[in-house]
């Protein structure tokens, strides 16, 4: 049986219920359920790769260029990303629809 099913928005989910299991992330696209997203500012970024080593989903990679590339299928979210970046250049903004 396939562990893959459709997944709700995160605006269709009722209020305090979300059924998830360790390692999850992998088979349900989580980016559904985010209310912001990060949104980078490359001019700024030094290439430290600070946000891809502290995001929790583990969905930021670095590309051959040394610039971040976030997943959006399985970002939710946080804000981590832009906490932990000490230059800056990661903003999080409201999703849009
Ligand atoms: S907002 Fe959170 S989940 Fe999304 S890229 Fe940043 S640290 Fe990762
Ligand atoms: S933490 Fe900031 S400066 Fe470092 S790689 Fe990420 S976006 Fe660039």
């Amino acid at each position: 049986m396939s562990r893959q099913s459709p997944t709700p928005k995160w605006r269709e989910l009722a209020i305090g219920m979300a059924i998830t299991e360790p390692g999850s992330s992998r088979y349900n696209r989580t980016g559904d359920w985010r209310s912001n997203r990060p949104v980078w500012k490359f001019e700024a970024c030094v290439r430290c790769g600070m946000c891809s080593i502290f995001c929790p989903e583990g969905c930021i990679g670095m590309q051959k260029d040394g610039l971040p590339l976030a997943n959006m299928e399985y970002c939710k979210g946080c804000g981590i990303c832009e906490a932990e970046c000490w230059t800056g250049c990661i903003a999080m903004e409201e999703e849009k629809e």
